[in-house]
């Protein structure tokens, strides 16, 4: 970058109004005259400048207009840091020219783009993988050149943290997988790659525990109406039969559960791609959980904090679920009263359920939702746990792209929060909000 001092810069201009003032002089011998002459020229020359420099900001993409003088150098500097602002991608590319190659030369598709999301590069393997022509693509939207709904939600949230799968279509089966990773001053690198096997595979495994669960439906309850035959025909004596015939009951019992949790985890798993937007009235839900719950749990306290009455988007019947799981857990896992909260954060609205049981530690709480994840085997069996309650709000949570927190003290109590997106809010028309009650 060229950074001289103003007299360098301008100094040709100097000389020639110099020249002027003395040509001036010898010919009127008149110094202010001369004087008046020189001041005009400078001015009327540094007024032309900064005429044609107002134009040239108005139309950045010009190159700068203004030559013949030291200046030009600044201006060309300018230019150069303005026209890197607005095509960082293209820039990035030239001066990164070994990038570029390496890329170009890979068997993954990859594509840069700029920070408006346009596409500014791509290799051989991108344009094959997506039947495109970079040359007719270049600049366009991304989610123009590989089409799809859920790729322009997930640019427009620019959380990359997971890859996308996207199925482009028309073909159903095919399927694309988009790794985003930031790249120089705003540019992303984009790889992409045809998981169509990978996703078909996944797709089997899903039917398959789901179409497995299923079957084992009716002779459980063949067997567990056996059961039921044999106890009323058992001996009221026969205390071994009558025992032996209760733990079957219990361990059928225990199954039915299983099978239940695994065929709606696979059900969840099965549309979680898919947009859920039914508005949800929290507040109604919440406290048609929270009476549900109260018939089961008679005995038991079940508080209803509400200080919003945002509605959220999203799916009731696997919000239910959820909000019902970790409700029971609270209550399976503690004595004390419970809370169920529904309230408006920063970062948008959050139901909390929180317990005064004997928490959880800390090294146990990153593998909560792993399926089948118990922190203490022997009490979750006990309560008729089947291991999958927390693997089943965990995939909810992502469908709904809600965070879900743990806070935990051992002998003090959790509490579990799903964090739901601002835009996953549904505002009544008025904008009212509840006042806060507890219930
Ligand atoms: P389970 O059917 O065993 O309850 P979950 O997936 O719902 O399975 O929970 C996983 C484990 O997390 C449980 O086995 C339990 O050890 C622990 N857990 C869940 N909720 C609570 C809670 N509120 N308090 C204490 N521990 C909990």
């Amino acid at each position: 970058m060229i950074t001289p001092s103003f007299f360098v810069l301008e100094s040709r201009r100097f000389f020639f109004a110099a020249l002027g003032f003395g040509a001036t002089w010898l010919l009127t011998e008149d110094v202010t005259l001369s004087l008046t002459v020189l001041a005009a020229a400078l001015a009327a020359s540094w007024g032309w400048q900064l005429a044609k420099l107002y134009r040239w900001f108005a139309q950045p993409e010009e190159l700068p207009p203004i030559g013949g003088s030291g200046v030009r150098g600044i201006l060309h500097d300018v230019y150069v840091l303005r026209s890197r602002e607005s095509q960082p991608g293209a820039r990035s590319v030239r001066t990164q020219p070994y990038l570029k190659d390496s890329l170009a030369s890979m068997r993954d598709a990859a594509l840069i783009i700029n920070s408006d999301g346009r596409l500014v590069w791509c290799n051989d393997a991108a344009e094959y993988l997506l039947s495109i022509r970079f040359e007719e693509e270049e600049g366009k939207p991304l989610s123009d050149v590989a089409p799809g709904k859920s790729l322009k939600r997930y640019m427009r949230d620019e959380n990359f943290q997971k890859p996308l799968r996207v199925k482009p279509g028309p073909d159903p089966e095919f399927c694309l997988q988009f790794e985003f990773s930031r790249f120089g001053a705003n540019d992303r690198l984009v790889f992409v790659k045809d998981v169509t096997e990978q996703d078909k595979l996944e797709r089997m495994r899903r039917d398959f525990v789901g179409n497995v669960s299923h079957e084992l439906r009716t002779p459980l309850t063949v067997i567990k109406g056996y059961i039921e035959t044999l106890q009323s025909l058992a001996d009221e004596s026969d205390t071994t039969l009558r025992k032996s015939l209760g733990s079957m009951d219990t361990q059928v019992s225990r199954m039915e559960r299983l099978i239940s949790d695994l065929l709606w985890l696979s059900r969840i798993e099965s549309v979680e791609g898919e947009r859920k937007d039914d508005e949800i009235d929290m507040v109604a839900l919440l406290s048609d959980v929270q009476e549900g719950l109260l018939a089961a749990w008679p005995n038991r306290e079940i508080r209803l904090n509400v200080s919003t009455d945002q509605r959220i988007l999203g799916s009731a019947i696997e919000l239910r679920s959820a909000i019902d799981n970790l409700l029971v857990n609270a209550l399976k896992y503690s004595e004390g009263p419970v809370t169920l909260s529904w309230a408006e954060t920063v970062v948008g609205p959050a139901l909390a359920v929180e317990d005064t049981g004997p928490g959880i530690e800390s090294k146990h709480i990153p593998r909560l939702t792993e399926r089948f994840y118990r922190v203490d085997k022997s009490r979750s069996q006990a309560t008729g746990g089947t291991g999958l309650g927390l693997a089943i709000v965990k995939h909810v949570a992502v469908s709904h792209e809600a965070k879900l927190f743990v806070d935990s003290e051992v002998g003090k109590g959790s509490c579990f929060r799903l964090v739901f997106p601002n835009d996953r809010v549904s505002m009544p028309l008025d904008g009212a909000h509840a006042p806060s009650m507890t219930i």
